[in-house]
């Protein structure tokens, strides 16, 4: 069985995480867990002085201008899906659908009674439909990379009227951005900022905080998805329940990091690295293919990389894990024979590289 291979030490990487989120965690985002802060109150300074933290370090991470904002709550990406079809979608929007998650948010908001039925424009998996602007929609929405496939778009708004609202949770920290092509850019922290679930941060332009105000007064709105609620919480550097300290910590941690090194464009030109060597590694390869056959598309922090049929993809994935190379099985419904390898910032490009030497020793094996 391919669980007995046993790769050689000298081929593994230095670490073998290479999960689509929940993502690398670093030592360093451990260490800050040991700390006096946890088991004490969020509502003291000294908690409410971490949250600033994380705020002010995506500030300077992003590079934001003035009016845009950093706000954020509990229950992670799925929630604000919830919440932004409570107070970012006025009436009609318009979505972008090319895998599990931008469909899972489109149809959420097909089934709210007080919106109309959604545009959905949807292409394949591995390919990007585009957005068809028209004067009945006010809030357009995309991923920015789709996990679930390895598509990732550049970021552009269709028009300047309505609100561009951007999934970025798996993108947010390791691709690309200009922050003047979107209103909302909502993530979650335990992707490219490899840090732990449970929480949903999210950039507003001016525009995004204007309808938030204006749909939170008159509609009504479960308060644990009131982002007017969220937007006065995050000023006040709380969340509007309790929040997992520990992961706000970790959250810190890796944004002090990222921006000491050189911020988005140290984080870019990682992740760009690594996508080098990985699709390069695939073009070569007798057996191996890149899922998303537009080089343009292919995102450079999940790469999906499929294989020959005489090789069985799942005997790979069984074979690395046995030998603690782990989570790169591809997204369960995609359903192919294929493995995901997730190249957020804090994965080191070399363990790229040795990840795909550690894939061609298990083939020459099986
Ligand atoms: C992981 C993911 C989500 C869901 O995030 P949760 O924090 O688990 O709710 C949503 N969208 C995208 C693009 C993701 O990668």
């Amino acid at each position: 069985m391919s669980d007995s291979i046993k790769i050689p030490a000298e081929l593994l990487p230095t670490d073998g995480r290479f999960g689509a989120g929940p993502s690398k965690v670093r030592k360093e985002q451990i260490s800050a867990i040991n700390n006096s802060i946890m088991g004490t109150s969020h509502r003291q300074a000294a908690v409410k002085s971490q949250v600033g933290r994380v705020r002010d370090g995506l500030s300077q991470f992003f590079k934001l201008p003035d009016g845009y904002e950093v706000i954020l709550g509990n229950g992670g990406s799925t929630a604000f899906w919830d919440a932004a079809t409570f107070n970012l979608i006025d009436n009609k929007a318009q979505f972008l659908s090319f895998g599990e998650f931008g469909a899972k948010f489109a149809s959420g908001t097909k089934a709210a009674p007080h919106l109309a039925d959604p545009e959905i424009l949807s292409s394949n998996p591995g390919d990007a439909p585009n957005f068809q602007p028209d004067d009945s929609i006010d809030t357009y929405c995309t991923p920015h990379n789709e996990t679930s496939t390895g598509v990732a778009i550049e970021i552009k708004r269709p028009t300047d009227s309505g609100l561009m609202v951007v999934d970025a949770t798996s993108a947010a920290g390791g691709l690309n951005v200009d922050v003047s092509q979107f209103d909302v850019y909502y993530f979650a922290p335990q992707k490219s900022f490899g840090a732990d679930g449970g929480l949903w941060l999210a950039i507003v332009s001016p525009k995004a905080v204007e309808r938030i105000e204006r749909l939170a007064k008159d509609r009504w709105t479960p308060a644990f998805l009131d982002l007017g609620i969220a937007l006065e919480n995050s000023r006040a550097n709380q969340t509007y329940n309790t929040p997992a300290v520990a992961t706000i910590l970790m959250m810190a941690e890796q944004l002090d990091w990222f921006n000491s090194q050189g911020g988005l464009d140290w984080c870019v030109s990682r992740t760009t690295d690594s996508a080098n060597r990985i699709y390069g590694w695939a073009d070569q390869s007798n057996v191996a293919t890149p899922f998303v056959s537009k080089p343009n598309l292919r995102s450079n922090v999940i790469a999906t990389i499929d294989f020959d049929e005489k090789i069985d993809a799942t005997e790979i994935t069984k074979a690395l894990r046995a030998n603690g190379i782990l989570d790169v099985e591809p997204y369960r419904k995609l359903g192919r024979n294929q493995i995901r390898v997730a190249m957020f910032p804090a994965i080191e490009p070399t363990d790229v590289s040795k990840l795909t030497q550690c894939v061609d020793y298990v083939i020459e094996r099986l």
